[in-house]
């Protein structure tokens, strides 16, 4: 993951972290620009799910991503109305 400065918008590299809890971690960022040197704290937190776990942890609980869902709900769509001539035009 690319961290960049708020400040200068150089990249910035990750010098520590640690757990908050299962899905945040809390980060020490130092700006690699030696005109800048800004150090400042991060968040990084799991928000939504898209490829469920095959191990999942009982004690986690992440909300299917919106954007996937609505793509599976896509994929089930058909590409033209039910009842009408062209389904049958696809099957033969
Ligand atoms: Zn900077």
């Amino acid at each position: 993951m690319r961290i960049t400065c708020p400040h200068c918008g150089r990249p910035a590299k990750v010098r520590t972290s640690r757990a908050m809890s299962p899905i945040t971690r809390e980060a020490y960022v130092q700006c690699e620009n030696i005109d800048c040197c800004h150090v400042f704290r991060v968040f990084v937190s799991a928000i939504a799910t898209i490829v469920p776990s095959i191990r999942p942890n009982p004690a986690v609980y992440l909300r299917p991503s919106a954007r996937r869902a609505a793509n599976a709900e896509g994929q089930g769509e058909l590409p033209f109305e039910p009842g009408g001539g062209t389904g049958s035009q696809l099957l033969a």
